[in-house]
């Protein structure tokens, strides 16, 4: 906590003056004389108490008074109370302060002149009382911008202020106040030592985080420097005496700043920072014990790096002495390199090893810290299952050494991979996610899957695969496996299978006949059934259909060749290419009379025949034997003709075409 006096603070000229006088006049006087303050010598209590012990007698009035010396104090009286006092042959010593006596002055002269006397300040205030005393008490005292906007109006008016007005307050209402009459004085009475006090309080209020305000309840000025504090600091706490120090809130701070009022004795003040500062300091004390840690062996504790060497690494712990962790402390992974992997200022945690090895050095471990809290934060991990890391520090025979939150762990071949592993080393030093499968604390073991992790892993992406495909989806894949019945093809994570019946238009004997293990290809999801983890995927679907390559390059009318595949009463089936048959409707069989398409066709001929029909809608066509035969007799008839014509004009075709059959 940092004290600031402001500038100025406590007895101004006229209180110190007064005070003086008393104590000068105390110490003259003989023993059995009386001597009176009027009213309170200063507004302060303690000082007052201190002069009554001393013999000085406080009086609010002068009646019942016949003799002894009367202190007139810093305010002054009226000219008229000193009057009386004088008649009454009591001698007065007269404390009134020069600057307030010349305000006496300047009203008594302005009144004689005919001028308005307007005071402004606290009517019930003594200073104020006394001013208007030399004026007859005819002065209007004007302590407010309501009061002054009331006031009426005078030919001539002379303003004066108490002497411990604010300068804002005088210059605002002698403002108003000066249009109330057509010849104005304004005297700016206030007093120096009050504008200094007031100005200094208000610089010091400005920087600091609060502010003590000394000095008497009832004095004005005090209460104007509280007033002033009040305005440009947030805590402000105003005292009598240090006693009344709220010293546990004022410690909440950094900076202090103190002010007093004009009848505020020095040794008060004196007090007030004697008070602080020794409260300053026991905290201060008190603090640094409270951070002083009290450690015991076997504890945790934390502190910041201070040096880091090959062999030690030297840290502050808040203790009388500082720690060192020697290098086998340090870490349980014995590729840690301290000198890098640690910095100075870093904050770690340790454990008490040795309060005291002889040279009075503790011993620390940095090792040890981390395996008491590791064992606690994995048996929380194993508890909840949590997935954690770990780093391979060695390859074993049958696994991968590991350090784990600070302890050494094991994960055996098998739970390493959800793939086969073969080759350990590209392991080494490799930080991997894994979750604990067996943890058995007094055993010292700690058992790990990193193959836990990733199988957890190709479940979620199944899931969300799963929750991705749709049927109709045509998706990339790889083929794995091939069976007889079809092949299983990898869409990114899930199997789906292509049946041989879905891998080709065309019939074909074996899966092999289209495509080989590590083919990539696209497929068409064709069913999906989560439940069962079934997906069926087509190949074809994703090839030309051959009935649209069909009717793509043929037309009614063109002779195509086909295979005779299946015979009915009703005319034969033709295999025109794989995937597209056509029908010889019995009638389309021969020219001749057909009663049985067997008697003409048998499975198995290869026929050539004409496409009559083609109906893409229901992906029918109709063939013709029949058409052909017509179309080849046509041609016989056109070349006989040829042939014969104008030779045997009598014959008739019938006759020339079985001519020429024989
Ligand atoms: S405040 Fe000014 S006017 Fe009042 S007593 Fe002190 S010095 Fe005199």
């Amino acid at each position: 906590m940092k004290i600031y006096i402001a500038d100025h603070a406590g007895f101004c000229f006229g209180v110190k003056r007064a005070v003086e006088i008393a104590e000068n006049t105390l110490s003259q006087l003989d023993q059995d004389e009386k001597i009176y303050s009027l009213g309170p010598l200063v507004h302060n209590p303690q000082v007052v108490e201190k002069f009554n012990k001393k013999g000085l007698k406080v009086i609010d009035n002068t009646e019942e008074l016949d003799n002894g010396k009367v202190i007139i104090r810093s305010h002054g009286i009226s000219g008229n109370l000193q009057k009386r006092l004088e008649d009454k042959n009591l001698e007065l010593i007269d404390g009134t302060c020069p600057y307030v006596k010349a305000v006496h002055n300047k009203v008594k002269s302005y009144h004689e002149k005919g001028y308005k006397i307007v005071i402004i300040g606290d009517k019930n205030h003594p200073e104020v009382i006394g001013i208007n005393g030399w004026c007859n008490d005819e002065g209007i005292v004007i302590n407010s911008e309501e009061e002054a906007n009331n006031m009426p109006n005078y030919d001539k008016i002379c303003i004066v202020s108490q002497t411990t007005n604010t300068q804002e307050k005088f210059q605002k209402l002698s403002d108003i106040i000066s249009k109330k009459g057509k010849e104005v004085k304004i005297f700016n009475t206030i007093c120096n030592a009050t504008y200094q006090r007031q100005s200094a309080c208000e610089e010091l209020a400005k920087k600091v985080d609060v502010m003590i305000v000394i000095g008497g309840y009832h004095s004005s000025n005090t209460n104007k420097l509280a007033e002033i504090s009040r305005k440009y600091c947030n805590n402000v706490y105003h005292v009598e005496t240090p006693d009344e120090l709220p010293l546990h809130e004022i410690a909440k701070f950094n900076t202090v700043g103190i002010t007093a009022g004009a009848s505020t004795p020095d040794w008060i003040i004196e007090e007030v920072i004697k008070t602080l500062e020794n409260f300053n300091n026991n905290n201060i004390l008190e603090a640094i014990e409270k951070t002083m840690k009290k450690i015991r062996k076997g504890d945790i504790v934390k502190g910041k790096i201070i040096s880091i060497s090959e062999d030690q690494v030297i840290v502050n712990i808040n203790y009388k002495s500082d720690g060192i962790i020697p290098k086998e402390e340090i870490s349980n992974d014995p590729t840690f390199d301290h000198k890098t992997m640690l910095k100075e200022g870093q904050e770690i945690e340790v454990y008490i090893l040795k309060l005291d090895d002889g040279e009075g050095n503790v011993i620390l471990s940095k090792r040890k810290a981390e395996t008491i809290k590791g064992w606690a934060q994995l048996e929380r991990d194993f508890k909840n299952n949590k997935v954690i890391e770990c780093k391979v520090v060695d390859i074993l025979e049958n696994g991968l050494k590991v350090v784990v939150k600070g302890i050494n762990g094991f994960i055996p071949v098998n739970q390493i991979s959800v793939k086969h592993v073969d080759n350990l080393s590209k392991y080494k030093n490799k930080i991997l996610k894994v979750k604990i499968i067996d943890l058995n604390r007094r055993k010292n073991s700690i058992i790990l899957s990193s193959k836990e992790v990733e199988k957890e892993k190709l479940i979620q992406k199944r899931e969300q695969l799963w929750n991705e495909l749709n049927i109709g989806q045509i998706v990339e894949g790889e083929v794995k496996k091939i069976f007889d019945f079809g092949a299983f093809v990898d869409i990114g994570g899930l199997e789906g299978l292509v049946h041989i019946s879905d891998l080709s238009w065309e019939r074909i004997n074996h899966p092999s006949d289209v495509i080989n293990v590590s083919d990539k290809v696209k497929v068409k999801i064709i069913n999906l059934d989560k439940e069962k983890n079934r997906i069926s995927l087509s190949l074809k679907e994703t090839l030309p259909k051959p009935w649209d390559t069909f009717v793509k390059n043929k037309k009614v009318g063109d002779i195509v060749k086909g295979k005779v595949t299946k015979i009915f009463n009703f005319g034969a089936i033709v295999r025109l290419e794989e995937g597209v048959d056509g029908l010889i409707h019995i009638s389309e069989i021969s020219l001749e009379p057909v009663k049985n398409p067997a008697d003409k066709l048998k499975i198995g001929d290869v026929v050539q025949v004409k496409i009559i029909n083609i109906n893409e809608k229901e992906q029918k066509i109709g063939l013709s034997l029949k058409a052909i035969e017509e179309e080849k007799n046509k041609k016989m008839e056109e070349k006989i003709l040829k042939e014969y014509n104008n030779q045997e004009l009598d014959v008739t075709i019938g006759d020339l075409m079985k001519k020429k059959m024989k």
